[in-house]
């Protein structure tokens, strides 16, 4: 019998010989208590003991199968949230492999999440109206820039009548309407200097944090660098998503969990062999290109691979240890890039931490 359907990664087999697990299976459609299920599944296998059933029916809960459809709904979502969010629960639910009695609690995680998100070009904005549209809380979005006619062949959050007006208004008059139930605020800066980015991620909420950094910009060119060490030390998790032509990519990390960016980085360099001189950036020999490379399919691929990362990030599904990174080449579809290395004892940036 197979159960998840046919996804790797999602679907499994269990061996049912005598069909009784089927039969359970079929029962299973919330409408019974555990001993009527038992009772269920007697009549067409009067030979097998409840205690069988009960037993397989702990298995499935326990390998995320299940809900209880007798528990109580998870507050703070009405009728209109139900409607308005219910097929993106029904994919993380689906994603999910966890023991679980209630769906909507992924749901809930997202509307009490606050999220920083730095950067609203093409991958920055899409991003930001994924996040939006998934419900999450409360998003803060920072951008120095205006809206250009040569940023509409991607940035397709912002209208030909936007031209000349910071990203910033735009943007958020954009997000809000596509969802009011999200709180969006903005600050038209550019990052300086990672205490920048550590008094964002700090200010705005009763306790002082964001629970996850978006950075989408790629200026300046410091500024991976900087949001690995103000994550580092305000223990936020955080994902960084770009495109290099046409390798389009996302990194994923949390503190104390797995490689930092930094651990990431030296590693991609040291197996590259790109010959650094002591001290140099890996940057330098691949250096960004002033007049940007990008179009709709870069920009549109990255921001879906952001909200993904962010998504799980903020919800723990899919079940995905952070400390990676992961994309694809274009040049070369359907041989996905995949690259984690280990948590670097010696690194500068998060070597001392606690793992
Ligand atoms: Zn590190």
């Amino acid at each position: 019998m197979r159960i998840g359907s046919v996804v790797h990664g999602i679907g499994a087999e269990i061996e049912d010989p005598d069909g009784w697990v089927w039969a359970l299976t079929q029962a299973l459609d919330g409408t019974r208590t555990a001993p009527e299920i038992a009772d269920t599944v007697a009549v067409a296998h009067p030979g097998l003991a409840a205690a069988d059933v009960l037993g397989a029916m702990a298995d499935l809960a326990e390998a995320g199968f299940l809900e209880d459809a007798s528990a109580p709904m998870a507050d703070g979502f009405s009728g209109r949230g139900r409607e308005r969010y219910g097929r993106g629960v029904a994919l993380l639910r689906w994603m999910d492999r966890s023991p679980r009695i209630d769906s909507w609690e992924l749901q809930l995680r997202l509307a009490h999440a606050r999220v920083l998100l730095v950067g609203l070009g093409g991958a920055g904005g899409l991003a930001a109206q994924g996040l939006v549209a998934s419900g999450v809380g409360h998003l803060h979005c920072v951008d120095p820039d205006v809206v250009e006619l040569s940023n509409l062949n991607r940035q397709v959050i912002y209208r030909e009548r936007d031209i000349g007006r910071p990203k910033i208004d735009a943007a958020l008059e954009s997000l809000r309407a596509l969802n009011s139930d999200v709180e969006v605020t903005g600050t038209r800066t550019e990052i300086g200097a990672v205490e920048d980015l550590e008094a964002l991620l700090r200010r705005g909420s009763e306790d002082g944090r964001h629970d996850l950094l978006v950075l989408s910009a790629d200026r300046p060119s410091g500024i991976r660098h900087w949001a690995n060490r103000a994550c580092l030390s305000t223990g936020t998790p955080w994902v960084e998503g770009g495109y290099r032509g046409p390798c389009v990519s996302v990194g994923v990390y949390a503190p104390g969990r797995g490689a930092c960016f930094e651990c990431h980085r030296d590693q991609d360099a040291d197996s590259r062999d790109l010959r650094l001189a002591p001290g140099q950036d890996p940057e330098s020999v691949s250096p960004r290109m002033d007049w940007g490379p990008v179009n709709a399919a870069t920009a549109i691929l990255s921001a879906g691979l952001l909200v993904h990362a962010a998504l799980n990030a903020l919800t723990g599904v899919p079940a995905v240890e952070p400390g990676f990174r992961y994309g694809m080449n274009l040049m070369l579809p359907g041989e996905p890039e995949t690259n984690r290395y280990p948590r670097r004892p010696a690194c500068p940036a998060c070597g001392g931490s606690a793992s």
